[in-house]
């Protein structure tokens, strides 16, 4: 039969096949002949479609946009893509974090805001998160936080109970926890919250002077939450909510964009500052550092194939451009490794050959061989030579972003200072930034959290970490729970 003017279906190679419904038989009731290559292509091709999801992060949305600098930061970084009037393509990928790759949007739960830049320097990431502090501050506590917050090893069921076992035993999350208990637990849309790099990085500017930043992205759509009980009925009604609104306004033109604003630390403020700055479970007080305008970041293309242009995207905190380097913060240090790692296995170890991951600016690495390799290596192969290779260029790439330190080896918390505690900055959020009516919503996020599997010497931890945060909170959430 033939198809008028549609184009033939083929093969994986390109070859014409002569039907799309039937396979090969002995005669029409026959059995199946194995030399179909077409329908073994087919069964072969669909039975390797998954690739491992994420671990974390796995539900994820993206899109396609620009950053343009609209403000003037080149006193504190020399990174191309942050000078002034610079307009750079960039990706973002926003997730949730303990769920699976089919479950629900709306599950209280920090968000991923990871960000690609295509920069005329190579690709710089930002793996950042919607709340500017983490659960904990030692990676060495990463991989135990992640399992608490993912299934049990008997029943393959989620549970409260670990949840709060691992939070109230480890006080530095009650910051995060806080957070993710108030309405920012669950945005109403991915347009409707911040991004913050959460963790401090360095800038080098022109003159090889060195501030500490940490980036704040404000969303210009307004910060607007879901109230637990619209976000249970969406989980069951529209579990692809947030993926679906993001896509449906660009779809429509009306397109998102934050503004990211940096807070700027001298370098050496930092030695002396009342507080680690570099602790991952605090923000820097406005007060203390207030916010600077960089740029606006703009989301204006859906991705066209969601599994090449967003299930493949690989961000990377230590994609780092000339201008910026990393912090002695050790949870960033830990993602440094941890992130690559999870591509290699993930996707391959030639995962950056993949189109959304590869930057704008030509590729002169050593890198050689390994599965997937679709790009021609050529000779010589190893450096130092003589046969015009690449040549590393110190003078005009020298390593900067660096600091001094001394000490034994040891395994040990970061030495406390004055200001230096768990409670501290949890309770500001509930005392000074939250009103009558976001308190009275926390305490019944949290009771509900805690009726759902929590009991005996786990469930009286966390009524003292609430008193530890607040003790009138504290003492709201132990009455409510008895009384509800
Ligand atoms: P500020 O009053 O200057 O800042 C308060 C911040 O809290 C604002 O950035 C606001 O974000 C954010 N905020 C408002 N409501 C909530 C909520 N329900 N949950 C989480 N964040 C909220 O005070 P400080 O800088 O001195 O910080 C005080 C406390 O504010 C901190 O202990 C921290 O818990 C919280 N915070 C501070 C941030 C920082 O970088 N300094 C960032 C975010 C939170 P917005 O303006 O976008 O509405």
């Amino acid at each position: 039969m033939s198809n008028g003017n549609q184009k033939p279906t083929t093969t994986d190679a390109g070859i014409p096949v002569s039907s799309d419904e039937h396979s090969l038989t002995v005669g029409p009731d026959g059995p199946i002949l194995l030399h179909d290559h077409y329908l073994i292509e087919q069964m072969a091709n669909f039975n390797r479609e998954r690739i491992p999801e994420r671990q974390p992060h796995a539900k994820g949305s993206g899109a396609f946009g620009h950053f343009q600098v609209t403000g003037n930061v080149s006193d504190y970084t020399k990174a191309a893509v942050f000078q002034p009037g610079q307009k750079t393509d960039t990706l973002i990928r926003f997730s949730t974090v303990a769920g699976e790759r089919g479950s629900p949007d709306t599950w209280r739960d920090p968000r991923g805001f990871a960000l690609k830049f295509y920069t005329s320097e190579g690709n710089y990431d930002m793996v950042g998160n919607n709340t500017p502090v983490f659960f904990i501050r030692d990676p060495m506590k990463f991989q135990h936080f992640i399992r608490s917050q993912k299934r049990r090893a008997d029943n393959g069921l989620r549970g409260h109970d670990m949840q709060w076992d691992f939070w109230t035993l480890s006080p530095e999350s009650a910051h995060q926890v806080t957070w993710l208990m108030g309405d920012r637990g669950i945005p109403k849309t991915f347009r409707h919250m911040n991004g913050y790099s959460s963790h401090t990085y360095m800038w080098i500017n022109a003159e090889g002077k060195r501030f500490w930043v940490k980036y704040h992205f404000k969303t210009n759509q307004g910060i607007d939450f879901l109230a637990q009980e619209d976000a249970e009925q969406l989980a069951g009604t529209n579990s692809d909510y947030h993926r679906q609104d993001l896509f449906n306004a660009i779809e429509q033109g009306d397109h998102p964009s934050w503004t990211l604003k940096v807070q700027i630390m001298p370098f050496e403020e930092a030695k002396t500052y009342r507080f680690n700055p570099f602790d991952l479970t605090k923000v820097w007080p406005h007060g203390d550092y207030p916010l600077q305008e960089v740029g606006q970041l703009t989301l204006n293309r859906n991705p066209t194939d969601f599994h090449t242009e967003i299930e493949q995207a690989a961000f990377e905190p230590n994609n780092l451009v000339s201008g910026i380097g990393v912090s002695p913060d050790k949870m960033l240090l830990g993602r440094i490794f941890a992130y690559a790692d999870a591509h290699r296995h993930r996707l391959g170890v030639n995962y950056k050959q993949i189109p959304v991951n590869r930057p704008v600016v030509p590729v002169h690495s050593y890198s050689k061989d390994g599965a997937m390799r679709v790009e021609n290596v050529t000779d010589p192969v190893y450096a130092p030579n003589s046969k015009g290779g690449p040549s590393a260029d110190s003078h005009r790439y020298p390593e900067m972003a660096t600091w001094e330190t001394n000490g034994e080896f040891v395994r040990a918390a970061y030495t406390l200072r004055e200001d230096d505690d768990d409670f501290g900055q949890a309770g500001t959020l509930v005392r000074e930034v939250m009103d009558t009516a976001q308190r009275d919503r926390l305490v019944s996020n949290v009771v509900a959290h805690l009726k759902n599997g929590v009991s005996g010497p786990v469930l009286q931890r966390a009524f003292e970490y609430w008193r530890n945060i607040d003790k009138e909170i504290g003492d709201r959430i132990a009455r409510n729970f008895d009384a509800s």
